[in-house]
């Protein structure tokens, strides 16, 4: 059927009022659209006259435009209040003098020793104390730090350094557990916790040196944790070694023999990185270090804790670590 002319009047009539109808929301829609973008433009400073779009006009502009204008930037202070101090004080409020912890909330399962045989290791043991410390925490030890330092100028002898440790911490506390380990190495797995086992632990066992893995089966070296029981049992370790190498490997044997075994963490937990050093002057390897290793057996229950002499120089209290040093006099020549 054919429309009336009046309908299609009244069509078109419908058509024009549905148009500015739509172009009426579209407006509106917009300008709340703008107004509610940037809440806070009543802050922000006046736009300078002929700069930017007309308030108004946001209808017609791009919406890109729509986002907030930049804050203006002005320049930091002349000391930053962000700064905190010495940053390992600062970083380890908890800590008592002389690198002494036990967490606050909980009582530690174990009363930890950290023992480091030292001697002209500075850098390092900063590397050190900045690392471990927040880990020791978070493992939730009751724990101190103790670097033995080696006095005088004789070969390095890193064995009886720790046996000293073990002597001089049990005079301040009553460790049940003894973490040695080098001053240059780093865990880099924090679940790889620093404490004692029903076996003699090896923490050390996946150093970048390495290669990630352990570079023979029975390699002891680097760090290790015994509970005072274990290391009694073994009678410590060997006095007689100067120089580098072989006092992990009768460290091992010693084990081996009293009938324990060894504890690890797996590979990926037990990851460690060496910070990169040259030899240390007077700890050239050790040329007899293999003819001792081939006789623990018959050596370790008059070598250990119950042959250890020495004399303790000074002892220092810093706030990180209790540093002792010690005359451990001379190789038998
Ligand atoms: C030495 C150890 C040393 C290991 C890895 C062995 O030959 O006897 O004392 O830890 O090599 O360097």
């Amino acid at each position: 059927m054919k429309d009336l002319p009046g309908t299609s009047l009244q069509k078109a009539c419908r058509l024009l009022v549905l148009f500015c109808a739509l172009h009426l929301s579209a407006t509106l829609f917009y300008y709340l659209a703008g107004t509610s973008l940037s809440p806070q433009r009543s802050l922000e400073p006046p736009p300078s006259p002929g700069l930017g779009p007309r308030r108004g006009a946001l209808a017609y502009t791009n919406l890109s435009q729509l986002e907030p204008e930049p804050r203006p930037v002005t320049d930091c202070p002349e000391t930053s209040p962000l700064l905190v101090g010495l940053l390992l004080e600062k970083a380890n409020p908890e800590l008592r003098e002389g690198g002494r912890y036990a967490p606050q909330n909980c009582k530690a399962l174990q009363k930890v020793a950290l023992i480091i045989p030292f001697r002209n290791r500075e850098e390092h043991l900063k590397y050190w104390l900045y690392y471990l410390h927040p880990i020791l925490q978070r493992q939730q030890l009751d724990y101190g730090v103790y670097v033995i330092n080696q006095d005088g100028e004789e070969t390095f002898n890193r064995a009886k350094l720790l046996n000293i440790g073990f002597e001089e911490a049990l005079k301040e506390y009553d460790y049940d557990c003894f973490v040695f380990s080098d001053v240059d190495l780093i865990p880099m797995d924090d679940r790889n916790t620093y404490k004692c086992y029903s076996q003699p632990r090896h923490l050390s066992v996946s150093m970048d040196k390495f290669g990630f893995r352990l570079p023979y089966n029975q390699y002891f070296g680097g760090v290790s944790a015994l509970s005072k029981e274990q290391f009694q049992k073994i009678n410590g370790f060997p006095n007689n070694y100067w120089g580098w190498g072989g006092e992990d490997d009768d460290i091992y044997n010693r084990l081996v023999f009293k009938g324990m075994g060894i504890s690890r963490p797996d590979a990926f937990i037990g990851k460690c990185r060496m910070i990169r050093h040259s030899r240390d002057q007077k700890n050239e390897p050790n040329p007899q270090r293999f003819s001792r290793i081939a006789h623990t057996r018959e050596t370790m229950n008059s070598d250990g804790l119950n042959s250890l002499t020495y004399k303790v120089v000074k002892t220092e209290k810093f706030p990180l670590y209790t540093k002792i040093t010690v005359d451990i006099g001379s190789p038998k020549r």
